[in-house]
């Protein structure tokens, strides 16, 4: 194998398993990363921008299984709490408040919560502990040329001496774009690449909250500081929009409201009537979360948007792919972007480790063989990452009203028989 310098633009969870996966084959790597390190304390959360708490899968969990590294499975396990099902929360026509489990395997298999920081942050420290993998935080790709295999970067915090932000020109082998949804790299690939792309803003906004620990459950056990089940994914039916809680390693839960963006405004214009419009819509949920922490945190966090991207090839020639949202954003309510993310990987790398055959092959055979193998990569994945945004959007039916319909209640029931 022809050693080469890998340049992975985007250090989230995709592109830091990538950079693994190009490390671990010997590759020089170096991760350019727009933020600083999220290791360090100064740095702002991402959570503002990612929800902090994701449903990881086996689909995730099986790309981190092909680079066991730095007992990374073991990190993964060690900090998950299983989600056996959903929990469906209503209120009976006699007011009485109810919780029906829905399993999500007749075998009892789970996904996983896993706090999406605490991952990234492990596969960073793997890196760091590998002598061929350079880190450049603070760098934003500007410019790049994939004919000529140069890129460049802005240096956010230093400017030059004619008082315009630092830029940095560098040279690559292969580039690998994991730049999350509004991709630069993606941005400049259109410009060599036949790509066809569409993207969709969905009506829907999200807001995060927190279920806090209990203080008052004294000594009985791991699981008695949650305030509800940790075992399952929490959801609140609202038929148009609904209200989500997935457990955290402290017990808390993290919430996420999904509602349409003229119901966003109604209650900006007016938070004080939050509480009574979660009462009506989402019954329980102010006797877990404090009215008036209710109303700070959606006036605090932010009202996102929800992208869903659809494009394809994702490659150009032998020296640049993309992967994860930066490929296939989509809308979470299938609880899979970073999974499919992550799964591109371990299936770019099988593709890049079926065409390189040979001890003795040149650098030019790497080159021809990695385009046969990026060919084959946009030619497989584009079907399925299409697939995937589309059940993801009619996932949000299934989540928000479906669980409440009797014919699904019905059909569940059949299954178990
Ligand atoms: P990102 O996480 O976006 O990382 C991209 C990185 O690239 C960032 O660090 C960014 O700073 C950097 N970057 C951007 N531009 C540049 C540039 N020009 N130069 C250099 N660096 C750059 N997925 C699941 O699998 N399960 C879930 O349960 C789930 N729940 C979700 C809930 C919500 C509310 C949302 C919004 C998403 C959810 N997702 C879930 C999706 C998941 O968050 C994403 O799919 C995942 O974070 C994508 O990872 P990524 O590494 O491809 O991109």
């Amino acid at each position: 194998m022809h050693k080469q310098k890998y340049v992975v633009v985007g250090g989230g969870p995709v592109g830091s398993l990538a950079a693994l996966y190009a490390a671990k084959r010997g590759h020089d790597v170096e991760i350019y990363e727009l933020r600083s390190d999220l290791r360090d304390p100064s740095t702002t959360p991402l959570n503002f921008t990612k929800s902090i708490n994701l449903a990881l899968s086996e689909r995730g969990i099986n790309a981190m299984r092909h680079v066991d590294e730095g007992n990374l499975l073991e990190h993964v396990f060690s900090a998950t709490i299983p989600m056996r099902g959903r929990m469906i929360h209503g209120k009976r026509p006699s007011g009485d408040l109810y919780e029906e489990p829905q399993d999500y395997d007749v075998h009892g298999r789970t996904i996983f919560a896993i706090d999406r920081a605490g991952l990234n942050k492990r596969l960073l420290d793997i890196l760091e502990a590998m002598p061929n993998v350079k880190f450049f935080f603070n760098h934003k790709l500007t410019g790049a040329d994939f004919k000529q295999r140069k890129a460049w970067f802005e240096v956010r915090g230093q400017t030059s001496s004619s008082g315009r932000p630092e830029e940095v020109e560098i040279d690559f082998d292969f580039m690998i774009g994991a730049d999350g949804a509004h991709s630069a790299v993606r941005y400049h690939l259109m410009k060599f690449a036949r790509m066809d792309y569409s993207q969709e803003y969905i009506d829907t906004l999200w807001c995060e909250f927190q279920i806090p620990p209990r203080t008052d459950s004294g000594d009985k056990g791991p699981n008695s500081r949650f305030h509800i089940s940790p075992n399952h994914l929490h959801i609140w039916p609202g038929k148009q929009f609904m209200f989500i809680a997935i457990p955290s390693e402290d017990c808390s839960f993290t919430c996420t409201l999904f509602l349409p963006s003229t119901e966003f405004a109604t209650l900006e214009a007016d938070s004080s009537t939050l509480p009574a419009f979660f009462d009506l819509h989402f019954p329980g949920v102010t006797t877990l979360i404090n009215p008036n922490e209710l109303m700070s945190s959606f006036e605090a966090n932010p009202h996102l948007p929800l992208i869903s991207i659809k494009c394809r090839p994702y490659h150009f020639s032998s020296s640049v792919v993309i992967l994860g949202d930066a490929a296939h954003a989509m809308v979470p309510f299938y609880g899979q972007g970073m999974n499919a993310g992550l799964e591109d990987v371990r299936v770019l790398f099988d593709l890049l480790d079926k065409y390189e055959t040979t001890e003795s092959s040149s650098p030019g055979d790497a080159v021809y063989q990695r385009s046969m193998s990026l060919a084959e990569y946009s030619a497989l994945r584009a079907a399925d990452a299409h697939a995937i945004n589309d059940l993801a959007l009619q996932n949000y039916v299934e989540m928000r009203a479906s669980v409440l319909s009797p014919t699904y209640r019905f059909r569940k029931y059949l299954e178990e028989l």
